[in-house]
């Protein structure tokens, strides 16, 4: 197959792709690559987990069925801790989703503070928090819920352009949050280096001491491919250069079990988790311990959380390859589009030529190819340049998949053809 290439673009491709187009659309297809959620295979390979318990509620001398134990039970905590890198005595384990406990710790902070009443943020006149994009859009819902203002920051396959935003810490002191996805970020599959992941920690010595950074791993152990690259452990660092408070981390099964019912977790200091907890207190008596004690009876140790794993690899790697197969047959050495090839998470992000990313989305919509919106991959859903798409391809059959990306490839093309002869 020739490349194809924009800057050769002439009235004949226009009319060949247009006329492809047609057919495509007359297929009358409904193909979904939208959100990152496990597929059913997925979901299955926990199913054992149901009945596991066979009665036997009680752990170390705790009744899992009765209230209490706010920050969960030490058995999945001495389970979380090795399996993620973790200290025990930091985590809080929450209900089935981190995006509770963020939401949680943010609301907190924003209504009492971390360090008093006079500390929380509803107080500053501008709050703000630094987005690294592209990201993840339940984030940036987050910050819009509270009106903190987002400022971007642009990533490289090491992370987030750091010397930007120390700048931007360094000259305002209304910074008190950053968000990150460190491990096979969502949408990039990108992994921190250890660098990135020291400077984020010493992030504490020039900000706020109301700043927070918002660790969210929520990819942490979710290889598809074996070699990928290892995440230094953020603990180490935050301990080395004494900033310990400035960070809470997050991460939950949801993507390892069960997306709708497993076990959320946050580790942070004494004093954050001293703080979460009093108001966290005030809402709940206690978690659901039956279903973390049904995870810590599934996996047993962290043998049984990677061979686990190990299985979720085998049916997202096709997945990932089928994506991967029709870029490269399509875009290789092409002007038309850039993407990444992540070696584990559950996204592909791939990027148009300026101003398109909207043009594809519509066009793969008349297709019946429901695709992330444009935009949602940046905070307040606008992409300045308009050319990242996220794609999902975790949930579809391998062969709904390779249908859709042979419909992309056509919406790109198209697209890129429209705006070069326009
Ligand atoms: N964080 C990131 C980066 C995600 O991509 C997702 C889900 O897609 C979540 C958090 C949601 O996690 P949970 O199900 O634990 O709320």
């Amino acid at each position: 197959m020739n490349t194809f290439r924009v800057a050769d673009a002439t009235t004949d491709t226009l009319a060949t792709l247009q006329n492809e187009f047609k057919q495509l659309k007359a297929q009358g297809l409904s193909l979904d690559l939208t959100r990152g959620k496990p597929g059913s295979e997925q979901l299955s390979l926990s199913e054992s987990m149901d009945g596991i318990l066979a009665g036997n509620y009680i752990i170390n001398g705790t009744d899992t069925r009765n209230y209490g134990g706010l920050d969960g039970i030490a058995a999945i905590k001495e389970l979380f801790a090795p399996a993620f890198g973790l200290n025990t005595s930091d985590i809080i384990i929450g209900g089935n989703a981190s995006l509770t406990m963020m939401y949680q710790s943010i609301l907190f902070a924003y209504l009492y503070g971390f360090n008093g009443e006079q500390s929380a943020w509803k107080n500053l006149n501008a709050p703000k928090f630094i987005c690294p994009v592209p990201g993840y859009d339940r984030h940036f819902s987050i910050c819009e819920e509270f009106n903190i203002e987002m400022i971007t920051v642009n990533c490289d396959e090491n992370g987030p352009d750091m010397d930007a935003v120390e700048a931007l810490i360094k000259a305002d002191q209304d910074i008190i949050g950053m968000w990150n996805v460190p491990r096979f970020s969502n949408p990039t599959g990108i992994v921190y280096s250890d660098d990135v992941v020291e400077r984020i920690a010493k992030l504490g010595k020039i900000a706020s001491e109301n700043f927070r950074v918002f660790w969210d791993n929520a990819y942490a152990v979710h290889n598809v491919e074996n070699n990928a690259a290892e995440l230094a452990a953020i603990s180490h660092y935050t301990s080395k250069h004494s900033t310990e408070d400035s960070v809470i981390q997050f991460g939950s099964t949801s993507k390892i079990t069960f997306a709708g019912a497993g076990v959320a977790f946050m580790t942070a200091s004494e004093k954050n988790r001293a703080m979460y907890l009093k108001h966290l207190g005030k809402s709940s008596i206690g978690p659901d311990k039956i279903n973390q004690l049904r995870h810590v009876k599934f996996f047993k140790d962290t043998a049984g959380l990677t061979s686990h794993m190990q299985k979720h690899a085998a049916l997202l790697k096709p997945r990932f390859d089928a994506v991967l197969t029709d870029l490269n047959a399509n875009f290789k050495g092409s002007d038309a589009l850039t993407w990444t090839t992540p070696k584990g998470g559950y996204f592909v992000s791939v990027d148009t030529q300026d101003g398109l990313a909207q043009r594809v989305v519509e066009l793969a919509s008349e297709c019946g190819v429901k695709l992330t919106p444009a935009g949602a991959t940046f905070p307040y859903g606008k992409d300045p340049k308009n050319s990242n798409i996220r794609i999902a391809p975790s949930f579809p059959s391998v062969e709904d998949i390779t249908t859709a990306m042979q419909i992309f490839s056509v919406c790109v093309k198209l697209a890129s053809t429209e705006k070069a002869l326009s």
